[in-house]
């Protein structure tokens, strides 16, 4: 999309601050036009968030400042709310916020869109925890029990080394790369403590296998966080003393962005394993669920459970090699799609 030339935005944002002779006011359309941008209101919150394809302005009438791509604080000046109830932005404010909006490569080296720079790989269990088991109470030697450990971590190492030849500029980690014992705490923290630019995410996939006492279950699904979980995403380190007001509504709006993305994520996840192993399970949908790896993430993040081990026609599916390297291209064509489709490579290709 072409943006209006600059003299004639000038024009017009000087037009419309020139309707009020006590002080320059600029309308919202005049702000929208400015910035090529479009404005979602959030009523219940009081508060707006002006989108354009290089980023989101989030401001509240009557505080005098605004966050860029919800991380960076910008002071802005007076934004009102006229006795009708229209946007008023000062000319300060509607400069400040048009110039946030339109730097250029504000963010990145190759694009100021935001993009997906890391994923993080987490196959669950290990070490002295195996997780489930098609047989629990199986000593036998020379026919040791499916552990739900070994089946994640063969997924999780082909689906990591899948991604990382896929991706060379991208960071992609692995929580964990051998029968070791890694805590649900560690998990996190590996994820969390991934230093990002501005405008970059990161994603997290967790592996599991299932098991149920009815052993007439079977199939794949795949967990997000459920909507009504609040979590601290925004950090308040920075924001300053009158922070405090804004603060629970910014982390809400994040969270509402984070599960939009979880659940792209995990719906490209599905459609993968449906084309790589479909024909051989059912898709058991995606469902929500706050587990602990996922909730105390701070970014897009799912839980894929593979299989049931507890299912026997299943359990001999998931013990062998050729069938879990179909689950991991399956994941690994719902990671990519996924990040190709948020770093806006599909549009262009599509175009
Ligand atoms: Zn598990």
């Amino acid at each position: 999309m072409c943006k209006p030339a600059r003299s004639a935005a000038l024009l017009l944002l000087l037009a419309a601050g020139a309707a009020s002779p006590a002080f320059a006011k600029v309308s919202l359309w005049a702000v929208l036009k400015q910035t090529s941008g479009k404005l979602e209101w959030y009523s219940g919150l009081g508060m707006g968030v002006i989108e354009t394809p290089d980023g989101e302005f989030v401001f509240k009438p009557g505080v005098s400042w605004g966050l860029l791509d919800y991380r960076q604080r910008i002071r802005t000046g007076a934004i009102t709310r006229s006795p009708r109830g229209d946007l008023v932005f000062s000319s300060a404010a509607a400069r400040a916020i048009e110039t946030a909006l339109t730097r250029p490569l504000r963010s990145s080296r190759l694009s100021s869109r935001a993009t997906i720079a890391a994923i993080v790989i987490d196959p669950g269990h290990g070490g002295k925890d195996p997780g489930t088991s098609d047989d629990p109470f199986n000593r036998d030697p020379n026919h040791p029990p499916l552990l739900e450990k070994n089946i994640v971590l063969a997924i999780g190492l082909n689906v990591y080394h899948q991604l990382k030849a896929h991706y060379p500029h991208k960071i992609v980690v692995i929580t964990r790369d051998r029968d070791v014992y890694v805590s649900l705490e560690r998990r996190t923290k590996i994820a969390n403590a991934i230093k990002l630019a501005p405008n970059q995410e990161k994603i997290f996939v967790s592996i599991h296998a299932n098991a149920s006492f009815y052993r007439g279950a079977r199939g794949f699904e795949v967990w997000y966080l459920p909507p009504d979980y609040q979590r601290r995403v925004i950090r308040d380190k920075g924001l300053g003393s009158d922070a405090s007001a804004i603060y629970p509504i910014l982390n809400n709006l994040r969270e509402q962005e984070y599960e939009r993305d979880s659940i792209r994520l995990g719906d490209s996840i599905l459609q993968g394993l449906h084309e790589t192993v479909g024909r051989y399970e059912p898709d058991r949908g995606l469902k929500a669920q706050d587990w602990f790896v996922v909730r105390n993430s701070r970014m897009p993040a799912v839980l894929i459970e593979v299989g049931f081990v507890s299912n026997p026609e299943e359990a001999t599916l998931l013990a062998k090699p050729s069938y879990l390297a179909k689950l991991a291209d399956g994941i690994t064509l719902g990671i990519e799609r996924f990040v190709d489709s948020f770093d806006g490579t599909n549009e262009t290709e599509s175009r």
